[in-house]
C-alpha cells in the first residue's frame, strides 16, 4: 500500500486505460476521483465497487474535459472533499480518423480540447496545492503518437506531441517543488477507443476489419501483441512511487517496440 494517504484524480476513468489506472492506484491505497462519460448507474456501481474492493474513498466527477471551468471545479471539489490532490492523471482522450482535407472541424477542436488543453487546465488547477505541500505526481497518458505519426490522425498526433511538450515544460517549472511530471506512451491497447476507430480506418484505407487489426494496428508493434491496460496502469503506479522521485520530464514508451523501429 505505497500510496496510502494520497488522493488522486484520474480523468477519463470510466473506461479502458483510465479505469485500470484508477483500480491500480486504489489497490495501493490512494483515494480516487473517477471521471468520464457513461451510464450513471454503471459509473455509480464502479465507484462503489472501488470503495468496497480496495477500502479507499472513491468519488465521481462528471466534469467535461472540453470545459475549463468544469475542470477547475473538479480539482477544487477534490481538494474540499478529500483534502488534497496529490496525484493528477490526465488520461481522458478521444480519437477520429480521417484525411486532413476531410477532417471535421468540430472533431479537430474536440480532440485538441480533450487530449491536450484539458491537461493544461487540470495542471493549472492542481499545481498550487502540490507546490504548497511539496509533493505531487502529474502523469499523462500520451501515446506512441506523441513520438511518431500515422496518416489520418492529424488532431490526435498533434495533441499527443503537445502533451509530451507540456510534460517537459511542467517538469522544469516544478523540479524544485517535489512534484514530478511525466507521460506514458502506450502503443495499441485493446479498449473502446481502438474498437471505435476500426470502421473509420476500414473506410480511410479501404480494408476489412481483420486487415485493419493485423495489417495496420498490430503491424505497428513488433511484438504483434496488444499492450494491456493493466500493464500501462502498473507503470503509472511505479511513477507515483518514491522510487521514481528523480524521474521527471520523461516520456515512457510501453508499445511492444513500435517506436524503436
Ligand atoms: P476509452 O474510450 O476506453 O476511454 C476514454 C475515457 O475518456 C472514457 O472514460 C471517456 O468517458 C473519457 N472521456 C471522453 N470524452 C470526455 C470528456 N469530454 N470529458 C471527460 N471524459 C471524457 O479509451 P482508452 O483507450 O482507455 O484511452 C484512454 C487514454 O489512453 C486516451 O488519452 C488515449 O488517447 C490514450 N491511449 C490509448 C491507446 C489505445 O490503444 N487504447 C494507446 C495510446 C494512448
Amino acid at each position: 500500500m505505497t500510496l496510502k494517504t494520497r488522493n488522486a484524480i484520474v480523468t477519463g476513468s470510466t473506461s479502458g486505460i483510465g479505469l485500470a489506472i484508477a483500480h491500480a492506484l486504489a489497490k495501493e491505497g490512494a483515494n480516487i476521483v473517477i471521471n468520464g462519460m457513461g451510464d450513471t448507474a454503471v459509473i455509480e456501481a464502479e465507484r462503489a465497487s472501488i470503495e468496497k474492493e480496495f477500502g479507499v474513498k472513491a468519488v465521481y466527477s462528471g466534469a467535461d474535459m472540453t470545459k475549463p471551468d468544469e475542470i477547475h471545479a473538479m480539482v477544487k471539489e477534490a481538494e474540499t472533499n478529500l483534502g488534497s490532490v496529490d496525484i493528477l492523471v490526465n488520461n481522458a482522450g478521444v480519437q477520429h480518423v480521417a484525411p486532413i482535407e476531410e477532417f471535421p472541424r468540430e472533431n479537430w477542436d474536440m480532440i485538441i480540447a480533450i487530449n491536450l488543453c484539458a491537461a493544461f487546465h487540470a495542471m493549472a488547477a492542481a499545481i498550487p496545492g502540490m507546490k504548497a505541500r511539496k509533493w505531487g505526481r502529474i502523469l499523462s497518458t500520451a501515446s506512441a503518437h506523441s513520438l511518431v505519426a500515422s496518416p489520418f490522425k492529424s488532431a490526435y498526433v498533434t495533441a499527443k506531441h503537445g502533451l509530451a511538450g507540456l510534460t517537459k515544460t511542467a517538469a522544469l517549472e516544478l523540479a524544485t517543488f517535489g512534484v514530478t511530471v511525466n507521460c506514458v506512451s502506450p502503443g495499441y491497447v485493446w479498449t473502446p477507443l481502438v474498437e471505435k476507430q476500426i470502421p473509420d480506418t476500414m473506410a480511410a484505407r479501404h480494408l476489412t476489419r481483420e486487415q485493419v487489426i493485423h495489417d495496420v494496428i498490430l503491424l505497428a508493434q513488433p511484438t504483434k501483441q496488444f499492450v494491456t491496460a493493466d500493464q500501462v496502469a502498473a507503470l503509472f503506479v511505479f511513477l507515483c512511487s518514491d522510487a521514481a522521485a528523480q524521474i521527471t520530464g520523461s516520456n515512457y514508451s510501453i508499445d511492444g517496440g513500435w517506436t524503436a523501429e
